[in-house]
């Protein structure tokens, strides 16, 4: 890891799981989807990513649930926190294994993530009204 970059620290719910990210997230959107929302029982998750290099577990180990054939949504086996999600294939365009795409709310400390983006807007709950002025997006 690059020692200059300065390192964030999350994790999840219950503490057993603990992970380092080295510089600050250089992508950070809210997503609405079905999927996210049943994974994080939530009625949206804010994701955030770093390259993948960047990003560290340091303490416990993230189990994997892949409803769909390869889609991996990390989690906290002792507490249910959803902390990862990573996609083996090509969507979009985006290789998704070059980057780790964590839950910006379980940073230690939130705030250092900068949301860009509303994205699967077709799939917002009817009582979420979103007062501010980021892009939305039908899917994504
Ligand atoms: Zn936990
Ligand atoms: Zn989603």
């Amino acid at each position: 890891m690059d020692k200059t970059e300065k390192q964030y620290e999350g994790g999840c719910y219950c503490g057993n799981i603990r992970y380092v990210i080295n510089g600050l997230p250089d992508v950070s959107a809210h997503c609405h989807c079905r999927s996210c929302q049943m994974a994080l029982g939530g009625a949206f998750v804010t994701w955030a990513k770093v390259p993948i290099e960047k990003f560290s577990v340091t303490k416990g180990d993230i189990k994997i649930c892949e409803k769909s054939p390869g889609i991996k949504r990390g989690f906290c086996g002792d507490c249910g926190t959803t902390l990862t999600y990573a996609a083996e294939h090509e969507v979009e365009g985006q290789n998704w294994l070059e980057d780790a795409w964590f839950s910006a709310t379980t940073l230690d400390d939130p705030s250092i993530v900068s949301p860009s983006t509303h994205v699967f807007v077709s799939h917002q709950q009817s009582w979420i009204s979103l007062a501010d002025d980021l892009p939305r997006f039908e899917t994504f």
